[in-house]
């Protein structure tokens, strides 16, 4: 019986923290994560892949800042579409290759993907996602008075975007007829692109970011996943995390870590999306996630490790 997964990579998968994201670093990081993937491939899992893009698209963002004054810069969701097909790029390669050296010949595709959000949504009222360069306070002071908004952080100020809820993943029918035949799918990376509909008009992009992590649980709610299975860079799910009290979660059923989101043991912005993924997606008839670290993936996957979490 084939069993049916949405895997997301975090950030850590493709750049390490302690290298500089050179191209060569992706592509070495990337085909060590080729491996791990094409082992759970092997497995007879079916597989749509997404993938975080801090790092990559913050460089574009730099680029684009640098060069402003000799080629048009890019709105945001430009750049993330780039992020995507740069990513896309890597993984469909490394995979694809090491696929074909276990004797596996499956195609592997990115789709550039939209996903739908409201137009009303409380985030774009609140905007909380810092990207982009860090800029000196001369410069902070001209993106003020063009009317965005900034937060200072120790490096300098960075522009802060709005982060509205993933309603739907625009291209979910077609991916889901991908992978019935048999293709591997990378999809919604960096969150995917948002895009409200505009009456007279059509799909139209905003300057907005999505969160990879509620994107992945909606691409696994589209292909009816079994398995939701987040890859990032600890362990396990822990409460307490970070002071003396911490305690890893094992096995961990739907009503226990709605208990625990709801006292705010896993904050905004990291720990605390992969749970309201993780809740929606059991709530929605999944049956089942996996957090853990990506080079813990295989032994998380045979429950030897990670935290798994149950209906
Ligand atoms: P990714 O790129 O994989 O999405 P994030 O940085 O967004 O990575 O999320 C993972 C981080 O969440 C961990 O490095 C950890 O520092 C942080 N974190 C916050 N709360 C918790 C918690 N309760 N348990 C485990 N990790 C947590
Ligand atoms: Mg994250």
């Amino acid at each position: 019986m084939t069993k049916r997964a949405v895997v997301a990579l975090g950030g850590n998968a493709l750049i390490k923290p302690s290298q500089k994201g050179t191209i060569y670093e992706q592509f070495a990081n990337t085909r060590e994560v080729s491996k791990i993937l094409t082992r759970i491939i092997k497995e007879g899992w079916e597989i749509v892949l997404t993938h975080g893009n801090g790092p990559q698209v913050g460089s574009i963002l730099i680029q684009n800042e640098m060069a402003k004054d000799i080629t048009p810069p890019m709105p945001l969701g430009i750049c993330v579409a780039e992020s995507q097909g740069l990513i896309g790029y890597m993984i469909q390669q490394c995979l694809y290759n090491a696929l074909r050296k276990e004797g596996i010949d499956k195609p592997v595709v990115t789709i550039i993907t939209q996903v739908y959000v409201n137009k009303d949504d409380p985030a774009f009222k609140n905007p909380t996602k810092p990207i982009g360069p860090h800029y000196s306070e001369k410069r902070a002071l001209e993106l003020l008075r063009q009317g965005y908004p900034l937060i200072k952080e120790k490096e300098g100020w960075r522009i802060l975007v709005p982060s509205p809820d993933p309603l739907r993943i625009v291209e979910a029918d077609i991916i889901k007829r991908m992978i019935e035949d048999g293709i591997v799918v990378i999809a919604a990376g960096g969150g995917g692109l948002p895009v409200i509909e505009k009456e007279n008009w059509g799909l139209d992009g905003l300057e907005a970011v999505v969160d990879k992590d509620l994107s992945a649980e909606r691409l696994a709610e589209a292909i009816n996943a079994d398995l939701l299975f987040i890859l990032t860079d600890v362990e396990k799910v822990y409460l307490n995390y970070g002071t003396e009290k911490q305690k890893p979660l094992d096995k961990v059923r739907l009503d226990e870590i709605k208990k625990y989101y709801a006292q705010g043991h896993f904050p905004p912005g990291s720990m605390g999306p992969k749970v309201l993924a993780a809740i929606r997606f059991l709530e929605s008839g999944g049956k089942k996630v996996i957090i853990s670290h990506i080079e813990k993936a295989w032994e998380a996957l045979k429950e030897k490790t990670g935290t798994h979490i149950v209906p």
